[in-house]
C-alpha cells in the first residue's frame, strides 16, 4: 500500500548544523498488518511518521501511495490522502481539547462525511473504557484518558492506514494490554497499523 524507496530528510538549520533525519530509509507496508519502528530518542521516528502521513516533505527518494509515486503530489493530493487514507495517534495531534469525547469523535466522522451508528461509536467507547467519560471535556481528562480519546477518535473512521506514535506511552499496563489487542483485531479486518516506540 504505502512504500519508502531510500527515502532522505535532513532538517536545515541557519544557526545550528543541520540534522540528518531520514537517511536512505526503505520500507513496505502491505495491505494488512502491524509493523513495529524502535529506535531511541531522536533516531527519526517521528519524522518517519510525518512523511508517512504526508504531514512533511521528504528531500529525496520516493513514496509511493497505492502504487503511485507521491513525487509529483500536490497539497490537495497529500490532504486528500491523511483525509482519507490515514488515522493519526499522536500525542498532540488531532484532538479538541474544548470539545468532549463524543464531540471530537462525531467531528472526525464528519471532516470525512462517514457515518456509523451510535452503537458503533458507544462499542469503540466501551472498549477504550472511556464510556462514562463520553461527555466529559478532552481538557478535563488526564494523560491517559486524553490518550484513549485519541485513539476513539483516530479509529472510529476506520482509515486503511493507522500511524501511531508511542500510542501507550501514557497508559497502565492493563489499557497498554487493551489497545494493543484492539490493534490486533482491527489488523486482522484489514487495516494497516505502524507503531512507533522507544
Ligand atoms: P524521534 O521521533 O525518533 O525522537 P525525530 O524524528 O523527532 O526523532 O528527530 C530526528 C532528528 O531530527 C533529531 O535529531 C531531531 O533533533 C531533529 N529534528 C526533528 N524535527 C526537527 C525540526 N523541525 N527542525 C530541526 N531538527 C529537527
Amino acid at each position: 500500500m504505502i512504500e519508502l524507496r531510500d527515502v532522505h530528510k535532513t532538517y536545515k538549520s541557519k544557526k545550528s548544523k543541520s540534522t540528518r533525519a531520514l537517511d536512505g530509509v526503505s520500507l513496505t507496508l502491505g495491505n494488512q498488518g502491524m509493523t513495529f519502528i524502535l529506535g531511541k530518542s531522536g533516531s527519526g521516528k517521528s519524522t518517519l511518521l510525518n512523511v508517512l502521513g504526508g504531514l512533511d516533505k521528504y528531500d529525496s527518494g520516493d513514496m509511493l501511495i497505492l502504487g503511485k509515486s507521491s513525487k509529483q503530489f500536490t497539497q490537495a493530493d497529500f490532504d486528500s490522502y491523511r483525509n482519507t487514507y490515514v488515522g493519526f495517534i499522536f500525542q498532540e495531534f488531532n484532538i479538541l481539547e474544548d470539545y468532549d469525547v463524543y464531540q471530537n469523535i462525531v467531528l472526525a466522522l464528519q471532516l470525512q462525511q462517514k457515518k456509523v451508528s451510535e452503537r458503533e461509536i458507544n462499542q469503540l467507547l466501551d472498549k477504550l473504557e472511556l464510556k462514562d467519560l463520553k461527555k466529559r471535556k478532552v481538557n478535563e481528562l488526564s494523560g491517559g484518558q486524553k490518550q484513549r480519546a485519541a485513539i476513539a477518535r483516530a479509529l472510529i473512521t476506520a482509515p486503511k492506514l493507522v500511524l501511531a506514535d508511542e500510542p501507550t506511552g501514557a497508559l497502565d499496563s492493563r489499557s497498554s494490554a487493551q489497545v494493543m489487542k484492539m490493534f490486533t483485531d482491527i489488523h486482522q479486518k484489514g487495516q494497516t497499523i505502524l507503531v512507533v516506540t522507544h
